[in-house]
């Protein structure tokens, strides 16, 4: 049996708790078992059955412990989970959730741990993934040579499931002793920039060094990133050059992201930022230079100036 911990935010599942459904579906294929998908924190119902429509069986542990992603009291659930129903594998996100409490879960286990995966694979019943290395210069092949395992799958990688099943929804409680809760989440800030996150936006817009300076964005990117409803992405240059935070940025040391559409102005597209983003389904290109690199990837392009091009761009989608 497969166990995959479904991610998830305001009553609504991730993205990444679908890639992991279709990451587990292929190892259990492989594997044997099935996948049961497990969901924690507090208020579950409307995330629980979203989930039950692309997995035959959901647990869902509610406990106002759990309502924060802690790594002590989500451990000893996934921990407790894992062991009952005696998982082959333990599925988690590499986000920076993911990656608090998988090591925990696999100390705990006394199971390998395959961190941060691109691909996964069984042979002769044991488990070969690969994963980037030396700041994804190095693509690596991990083998784990025992069972149980504890694998976190780095986001926008693995496609996102179909939903296929109309599951049953088990509720679980949490069982924490006093020792499992020992760090409080205090105040949250939380920035208000009211614009979807980048690994989960279906349409990013992207702004290079061809934008220009931090100004640049707040002129160009931001109006037609919202307008579009989309996230606002990065290129290192533009990171570096201090004008956008490093979270937007996407690429090779970035964020990897794959959105239903990638719209690139002013990048060049060197091949670490190509990396990060040459999954997305449909890549738009505006570049004053007709040799840009980019435009070697872009579904469609447009040679141009950014500051020419994207306020008309911009008053074409808010007219429609
Ligand atoms: C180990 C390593 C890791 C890296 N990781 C990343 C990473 O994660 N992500 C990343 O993005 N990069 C990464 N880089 C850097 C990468 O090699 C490039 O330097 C970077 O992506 C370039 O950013 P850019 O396209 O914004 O800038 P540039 O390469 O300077 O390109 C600017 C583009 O804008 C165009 N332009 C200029 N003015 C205009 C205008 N007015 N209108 C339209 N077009 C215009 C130009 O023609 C040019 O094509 C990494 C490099 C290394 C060595």
């Amino acid at each position: 049996m497969i166990l995959v911990i479904a991610e998830h935010s305001n009553g609504s599942l991730k993205k990444s708790a679908l890639e992991l459904l279709s990451a587990a579906k292929s190892l259990s294929e492989k594997l044997g078992g099935e996948v049961v998908a497990a969901l924690l924190g507090q208020d579950l119902s409307g995330a629980a059955s979203e989930l039950a429509k692309y997995v035959n069986k959901v647990i869902a542990v509610e406990d106002a412990a759990l309502a924060d992603v802690r790594a002590e009291p989500y451990t000893t659930v996934l921990t407790n989970l894992a062991k009952e129903l005696e998982a082959k594998a333990v599925l988690v996100s590499a986000s920076k959730s993911g990656l608090s409490y998988s090591a925990r879960v696999a100390m705990r286990l006394d199971a390998p741990l395959l961190e941060d995966v691109t691909s996964l694979d069984v042979e002769g019943g044991q488990v070969i993934a690969s994963r980037f290395s030396y700041l994804a210069r190095v693509t690596e092949t991990v083998k784990a040579l025992a069972l149980p395992i504890v694998i976190s799958v780095k986001p926008n990688i693995f496609p996102v499931a179909e939903a296929s099943a109309s599951g049953t929804v088990d509720k679980k409680a949490a069982d924490l002793a006093a020792s499992d809760d020992r760090v409080k989440v205090g105040e949250k800030a939380a920035a208000k920039t009211g614009r979807v996150a980048l690994d989960e936006a279906d349409i990013i817009v992207t702004g290079g060094r061809g934008v220009g300076s931090a100004e640049g964005f707040t002129k160009l990117v931001e109006p037609l990133a919202d307008a579009l409803s989309a996230g606002i992405g990065a290129t290192r240059a533009v990171v570096d050059a201090g004008w956008r935070p490093y979270s937007e940025q996407v690429g090779q040391t970035g964020k990897t992201v794959a959105p239903g559409v990638y719209i690139a102005l002013g990048v060049s597209g060197a091949v670490q930022h190509l990396s990060g983003m040459n999954r997305s389904k449909i890549i738009v290109a505006i570049n004053k230079d007709a040799d840009a690199p980019i435009f070697k990837v872009a579904d469609y392009g447009i040679v141009g100036d950014v500051n020419e091009v994207v306020p008309a761009l911009k008053e074409a989608v808010s007219s429609l």
